[in-house]
């Protein structure tokens, strides 16, 4: 049995001045396939240069560092020649598929649903870090969680922002895809885990995101509401 056709295709996106690609950039300085951005999580991209003329660039230490390869964040900035943006700058200019927007009304300090999804993130840690190295189990688990986390390579029918939606409500298992991809090394994998660990595992509340460390998912449950932003985490 080939288990691995159970998993989906990780999204790329490809930025340059030529009209084919996802994002298009009309600028003399930018290469016609200038570089591409391979969606991780909605946190995490790798950025990778295509061969163009001018450079990908990235800040390291208050300098500008030419990269070939770089596992960034979305906040992280990025120079493609000397156009400077972030990850987050370059998402809104992905040529717009379908429905692009998930808008749904509630009461602004209800963070339950986003809450609760914390609890997989906090389960799926240490069996993410155990296991990555090993594709044969990240085949198996994705084919226990797969069916219900949206691929990661449905932009064509979600949309962009869709998918990253979607990705944000599921734990750590939608990295599941990246982690089974031959396109990471492990010490890529790793770092990757660590810091969407780290990312997620906040107080929902874009406005607050107070860190909860290593604290026992079932503790801070207890507490119910945010102590620095008033979010309802339990009801
Ligand atoms: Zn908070």
């Amino acid at each position: 049995m080939d288990l691995k056709d159970n998993i989906p295709e990780i999204t790329t996106i490809s930025i340059g001045r030529d009209k084919q690609n996802n994002i298009v950039l009309d600028n003399p300085h930018i290469s016609r396939h200038h570089a591409q951005l391979t969606v991780c999580s909605p946190n995490s991209f790798i950025i990778e240069d295509c061969g163009s003329k001018r450079g990908t660039f990235i800040e390291n230490a208050g300098t500008l560092m030419r990269v070939v390869r770089k596992l960034i964040d979305i906040q992280d900035k990025v120079w493609l020649a000397d156009l400077e943006f972030s990850v987050a700058d370059l998402l809104p200019k992905v040529k717009a598929t379908s429905s692009e927007k998930l808008d749904i009304e509630k009461d602004p300090l209800d963070f339950t649903e986003e809450f609760a999804a914390l609890q997989k993130v906090y389960e799926d840690y240490p069996i993410l870090r155990k296991d990555c190295r090993n594709r044969d189990k990240m085949i198996r688990l994705w084919s226990v969680v797969g069916g219900s986390v949206i691929g990661v390579g449905s932009v064509a029918t979600a949309g962009t922002f869709g998918v990253l939606a979607v990705l944000s409500s599921a734990g750590l298992s939608m990295l599941v895809p990246t982690l089974a991809s031959h396109l990471l090394s492990t010490e890529e994998k790793l770092e990757l885990i660590d810091k969407e660990y780290r990312q997620r595992y906040r107080c929902p509340n874009p406005n607050c995101r107070d860190s909860f460390g290593n604290r026992e998912f079932e503790l801070v449950a207890k507490q119910k509401k945010c102590t620095k932003c008033k979010a309802v985490w339990v009801k």
